[in-house]
């Protein structure tokens, strides 16, 4: 575990597929694949684009455990995307 620099929140990092480092939030979601255009990578570094799961479909079939990028959280992401 490691800490962002531009908030200081608790983050991990993920080597993509594309043996790129990812930072992303600690903890992890559930994520309808293939339903919508937000970006989601798993821990063996699969990126896929869906939507977060509600509450209701956390149990479905579909449902993939990710993590959620951590620009897309981080409040300070446009430092974060310029280093
Ligand atoms: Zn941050």
């Amino acid at each position: 575990m490691s800490f962002c620099k531009g908030c200081g929140a608790p983050i991990d990092w993920v080597t993509t597929a594309q043996a790129r480092k990812m930072p992303v939030d600690e903890e992890p979601v559930f994520v309808i694949p293939g339903d919508g255009r937000d970006r989601f990578v798993t821990d063996e570094g699969e990126v896929i684009l869906g939507r977060l799961a509600r509450p209701d479909e956390e149990h479905s079939p579909r449902r993939e455990v990710a993590f959620v990028p951590h620009w897309r959280t981080c409040p300070n992401a446009d430092d974060f995307r310029r280093r």
